[in-house]
């Protein structure tokens, strides 16, 4: 059984092929709210792949959150520590996707209500998990609370460090598996990105976008190719390859399998639009392991 503490947002999706000048209006030519968020995305990629999830986080008292949480339900998370907090709207992504590109304002809302209190309410749950994944959407204290008591309880963490700039280099004391990509490795450790896979062997996994991901066995550097296709939209990507390393990891993959099924999980992921859009179930990953 997995617990991810996270973030839960809705993101607003504009398509547009002008961007406006500021005071200007343009009109735009597609619009979508699909459900996102760090914490949510990555539960969901794990539970497809028939993980037992349950989820920690918060939303506002607003459709959003109510959509929101039925998603979650809907792909078989449990939600009972999914808090409706009352001051505070729906945490929001606005995502602006102009000329293959993207412009994205994140307003965390209800996601930096998630506090101390709330891990404490949740954890006899969190004690029980075989594994808990966390990113850094909600409160950097309540991180680093969750980090205690995980550390406390003997609970390995599975912890993807974005947005990099909220990490602390202290915690990887308390961190069995850190998931940067390349850049944010870099902002965490201001050194090349093999001095830092060799500082923490087995613990440190860098994901490389197409090429892959890469780690350092205490013996030899592990390259593990990514797989070629056609890819639709990246966004989630990343988010699956964690949901689906922190799947195989408890499932009793050595380190080696288990990336090398994120790896595959993530490219399968990338041939569908939105993050939770593409997210493959068991069977398409075994299918594409073969
Ligand atoms: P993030 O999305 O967090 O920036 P990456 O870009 O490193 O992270 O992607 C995470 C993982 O997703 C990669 O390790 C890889 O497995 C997979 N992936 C990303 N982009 C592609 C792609 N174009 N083709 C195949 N797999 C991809």
């Amino acid at each position: 059984m997995i617990t991810v503490i996270g973030s839960i947002n809705m993101d607003l999706v504009v398509d547009t092929t002008i961007f406006p000048k500021q005071g200007e209006t343009v009109l735009g030519n597609r619009f979508e709210t699909v459900p996102g968020g760090k914490g949510a995305n990555q539960a969901v990629a794990a539970a497809r792949l028939g993980g037992e999830i349950h989820m920690v986080g918060a939303v506002g008292q607003d459709g959003f959150g109510e959509e929101l949480t039925a998603n979650l339900s809907t792909e078989g998370i449990h939600t009972r520590f999914v808090a409706t907090a009352q001051e505070t709207a729906t945490g929001i992504a606005n995502i602006l996707l102009y000329e293959n590109d993207n412009r994205i304002i994140v307003v965390p809302g209800a996601n930096g209500l998630v506090t101390e209190a709330e891990i404490d309410e949740a954890r006899e749950l969190i004690e029980r998990s075989e594994l808990v994944i966390m990113q850094l959407e909600i409160p950097q204290e309540t991180v680093d609370y969750a980090l205690r008591v995980c550390k406390e309880a003997g609970i390995p963490v599975l912890l993807n460090p974005a947005p990099a700039k909220n990490f602390k280099e202290e915690w990887m004391n308390n961190i069995a598996y850190l998931t940067p990509n390349e850049t944010e490795c870099e902002e965490i450790f201001h050194s090349e990105i093999e001095e830092a896979l060799e500082k923490y062997p087995n613990r440190l996994i860098v994901t490389l976008g197409a090429a892959g991901a890469r780690y350092y066995n205490g013996k030899e550097h592990v390259f593990i190719e990514g797989f070629k296709t056609k890819v639709v939209d990246t966004t989630g990507a990343g988010d699956t390859f964690n949901g689906a390393l922190a799947y195989a990891i408890t499932s009793g993959q050595p380190l080696k399998e288990a990336v090398r099924f994120a790896n595959i999980a993530a490219s399968l992921s990338v041939e569908k639009f939105g993050a939770q859009g593409g997210m493959p179930t068991l069977q398409m990953v075994e299918a594409r392991l073969k």
